[in-house]
């Protein structure tokens, strides 16, 4: 088939003149159109566009899957393409987001052509990702909030479950926490709070999960671990955290936690509440120490 370019010269004044970028495909995927707004949107000259497979703006990743898309659409009875979002490259090598929405429509020759619209939704993206981000952090720690953790918590449950694996949790509450507000302020505790998270996180394996159940409480998610290992592990936890000193005041605190393994057909909530009552027992048993329940 005859390449038919569109130079801008031939390209009605209100295609030009849109503020979304339009380019006009073949069967092959080549582009034959370009407006204005479509190159300066991906950093080239309609020259370098003209001729070219339109993948030239899509990630490597995706290209093989994007021709076949094209080339169903191509075939297929349907006019309109579905609305897509789509990850797309520009010349600088920077990744974009953009909306593309597109018919199919037959010139004058009766040959099949696409043309495509495209909005750019980066910005909105981006702040797609901060919202979601923040929705499943929590501010003052940065670790996953409790409704993420749980999430999380359920997610490794069917894991192991499924794989026949061994799960084992952990809830970590520090030890009279209250005294430290009432002595230094609640922003000192606050600081404690944050460098217990940061020194926590920073001894476990990059596989386990840590969450911020909400005041001084932590989950401690640890996939594949026997309820050996898992006490182990919140033993290193426990003497990191009372060795350390904390926040601009330095201060020392202590934790306490209830540790359960997963049992066959355990659901989260038994799951957790028998690691609650070893924390329960460790609290009583005088604190600054790590049960297995
Ligand atoms: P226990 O050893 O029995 O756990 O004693 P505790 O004082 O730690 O327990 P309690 O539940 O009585 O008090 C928890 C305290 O944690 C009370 C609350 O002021 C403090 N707290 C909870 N969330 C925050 C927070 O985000 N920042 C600060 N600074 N303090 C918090
Ligand atoms: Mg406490
Ligand atoms: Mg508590």
């Amino acid at each position: 088939m005859p390449l038919t370019l569109t130079r801008s010269d031939n390209v009605p004044r209100l295609v030009r003149a849109a503020p979304i970028g339009i380019c006009i495909t073949n069967e092959e995927g080549i582009l034959e159109m370009v407006n204005p707004a479509y190159c300066a949107f991906y950093g080239y000259a309609e020259e370098e566009l003209l001729g070219q497979p339109f993948t030239m703006i899509i990630p490597e990743a995706s290209r093989e899957a994007m021709i076949a898309r094209h080339r169903d659409f191509m075939r297929s009875e349907e006019e309109q393409d579905k609305r897509q979002e789509w990850e797309v490259v520009g010349r600088d090598g920077e990744t974009r987001s953009i909306i593309a929405e597109s018919s199919r429509l037959e010139d004058d020759a009766g040959r099949l052509k696409r043309v495509t619209f495209i909005t750019d939704i980066t910005e909105r993206k981006a702040m797609e990702r901060r919202l979601d981000f923040l929705a499943r952090h929590d501010d003052l720690t940065g670790l996953l909030n409790r409704r993420a953790g749980m999430a999380r918590l359920e997610e490794e449950i069917a894991r192991s479950h499924r794989q026949d694996s061994p799960l084992c949790v952990a809830i970590v509450d520090l030890d009279h926490f209250k005294q430290i507000n009432d002595r230094h302020g609640h922003a000192t505790g606050d600081e404690v709070l944050a460098g217990v998270a940061e020194l926590v996180q920073a001894n476990l394996r990059c596989y386990d999960i840590l969450a911020r159940m909400g005041g001084e409480e932590f989950l401690v998610i640890l996939p594949g671990v026997t309820h050996a290992q898992a006490h182990e592990t919140l033993e290193r936890l426990r003497t990191r955290v009372a060795s350390a000193s904390l926040g601009r005041s330095a201060l020392a605190v202590t934790l306490s936690a209830g540790i359960a393994s997963l049992r066959a057909d355990d659901a989260s909530h038994v799951l957790l509440e028998r690691a609650d009552r070893a924390l329960y027992r460790a609290k009583q048993d005088g604190r600054n120490r790590t049960l297995v329940g």
